[in-house]
């Protein structure tokens, strides 16, 4: 069969390493650390890089090859390496890419710790970036400077789940020879490939939609091979490889990507739909409702809407608590992607660190509601979320 033509699902089965003498059918956890030469010569070629083999796990392991190779069919890259969390993923990616003097031009809605990254530490090592505005897209071109090399952007964001036309991102980036990096993490690449549209390097959160179960972290970055070289160099000395057994975990997670990610979104659009007409609500965001300001850019560059529904409860911070306060059946946690419901209030957890006027910037106000949908029955989740906005 020509490898090209097997389609998504199938890949993401039938993509693994080679049978062992075993024969067995799932593919072993390679639980090492290091690996054996056979004599002097083989030692001194392998450290040479004149062979492809593993030599400490630090570099490479069977499973996390195993893992790196899947995602990069998935999203139609050369190469890549995988991290032990998202976070790791971000920093190791921009620190082997980014020398003292450069600037990050960046989306302002991005992942909290990212932007920790870009205001409490880049500028330690001289490092500047600028944030543009996710609906101003043509403020980009007069952003750049001399000094910029990399413009960063996720999409959908979080958790305001705003849409960025990537094919716009694709041509600025490629028009002004910079390097278009893309978190994809909340799409994942079932349902949106960002190199189509032009981006150089796709990065993940492993934790999230990847892993699907909240069992494990780990972060990857794929892209061209010239780029993920240096990714590679960068990595394999400073040490934030991805644990063989998070990324045999993660490798089988991925044989039902596209199974869970349909039924995410299935339940998330019933739940959207349902909200839009809620009277204790005052809007509701999903990137596939016909409301989203940029539902037709959704529809263009994704599969569907992905996991994520935010809305905002009437009555500011006092509902906002009462609601959280009368959840009975779903999480409340910080995590996304996961197989149970999670309810998450922004302002409160994973965007406190900013100030009002930062969040009210990137869209979050005290009422706003972040919702990653689960796979439970979507009667019962939105039977516990009427009940508590009752
Ligand atoms: C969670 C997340 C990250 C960071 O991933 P970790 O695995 O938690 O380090 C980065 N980007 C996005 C969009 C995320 O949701």
């Amino acid at each position: 069969m020509n490898k090209n033509n097997i389609k998504f699902e199938t890949n993401a089965i039938r993509t693994q390493l080679k049978r062992s003498e075993n024969l067995e059918h799932s593919v072993p956890l390679y639980l090492t650390s290091s690996f054996v030469f056979e004599d002097a010569e083989d030692m001194r070629a392998s450290f040479a890089e004149e062979k492809d083999r593993n030599i400490y796990s630090r570099y490479s392991n069977p499973n996390s090859s195993e893992f790196i190779d899947k995602v990069c069919q998935m999203e139609g890259a050369e190469s890549g390496f995988a991290f032990a969390s998202g976070m790791a993923a971000v920093f190791s990616t921009l620190a082997a890419l980014l020398d003292s003097g450069d600037h990050v031009l960046s989306a302002r809605s991005i992942f909290g710790s990212t932007h920790s990254l870009f205001t409490n530490f880049f500028p330690k090592w001289n490092i500047s970036h600028s944030y543009f505005k996710i609906d101003e897209l043509d403020t980009i071109e007069s952003m750049i400077t001399p000094t910029t090399k990399i413009i960063y952007a996720e999409t959908p964001t979080n958790p305001g789940v705003d849409v960025l036309d990537l094919e716009e991102l694709g041509k600025i980036a490629k028009k002004n020879n910079l390097i278009l990096v893309i978190d994809n993490c909340f799409a994942t690449p079932y349902l949106q490939q960002p190199i189509k549209f032009g981006a150089d390097l796709v990065i993940h959160s492993g934790t999230k939609l990847m892993d699907g179960q909240g069992r494990v972290l780990a972060g990857i970055t794929v892209g061209s091979a010239e780029l993920m070289n240096k990714v590679y160099r960068f990595s394999r000395i400073t040490g934030p490889a991805l644990s063989p057994f998070n990324a045999w975990i993660l490798s089988k997670s991925l044989e039902t990507l596209a199974i869970r990610v349909d039924r995410h979104c299935e339940n998330a659009l019933k739940l959207a739909e349902f909200l839009e007409g809620h009277e204790n609500i005052n809007w509701v965001k999903y990137p596939f409702l016909k409301s989203h300001p940029k539902y037709e850019i959704a529809k263009k560059q994704m599969k569907a809407g992905g996991c994520v529904v935010a809305f905002e409860v009437k009555g500011g911070l006092d509902a906002g608590r009462e609601f959280f306060d009368s959840i009975k059946l779903l999480s409340l946690s910080a995590n996304l992607g996961d197989s149970r419901t999670i309810v998450t209030h922004p302002a409160s957890t994973t965007h406190s660190k900013l100030s009002v006027k930062e969040r009210a910037a990137v869209g979050i106000s005290d009422g706003t509601v972040r919702i990653s949908v689960g796979l439970e029955h979507i009667d019962d989740i939105i039977a516990d979320i009427t009940q508590a906005l009752g």
